[in-house]
């Protein structure tokens, strides 16, 4: 089988922030990596799920949300992919991860989706390490801008 595009990037050379991962036809995937790879530190399982339910539900009640195709974490757990129609560009692109991360890092209360009708695993849930990782990479991605989106 042929190795397929995300396992070509250096990972070794990869540090956090945000990149274009691939385009299919007019899905565009963003890498957004907030653990440098292999580096001995990664999100931890239950904060990486709070981190999901919050992005994807800030994602969706966005001005982007009708493209908004998919938001979900990496099962390597060094970061998150984000499907986008090629109707955002990259520069909103960024300001919807920089204003979602805005919201994760602030965000108090229930979460959204985490009762045990809505959700596989309901009880392994982190906000504060959520809060803590949306926080770290809003540092990231503070001067972010298109052309640190290529590779
Ligand atoms: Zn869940």
């Amino acid at each position: 089988m042929d190795r397929i595009a995300s396992f070509s990037v250096d990972h070794d050379r990869l540090e956090k922030g945000m990149y274009i991962s691939r385009v299919d036809g007019d899905v565009v995937t963003y890498d957004i990596r907030m653990k440098k790879p292999n580096g001995g530190d990664y999100l931890g399982y239950a904060e990486l799920h709070t981190f999901e339910h919050l992005f994807a539900t800030y994602a969706r009640n966005s001005i982007y949300r009708d493209s908004v195709v998919y938001v979900g974490p990496m099962g390597c757990r060094t970061g998150f992919y984000l499907l986008l129609r090629d109707t955002v560009s990259g520069g909103e692109a960024i300001d919807l991860v920089r204003q979602s991360f805005s919201f994760i890092s602030a965000f108090e209360g229930e979460i959204p989706g985490a009762k045990r009708q809505e959700c596989g695993n309901w009880q392994e849930h982190d906000l504060a390490g959520a809060r803590r990782t949306a926080s770290d990479m809003l540092t990231v991605l503070e001067n972010w801008n298109t052309e640190k989106l290529a590779y």
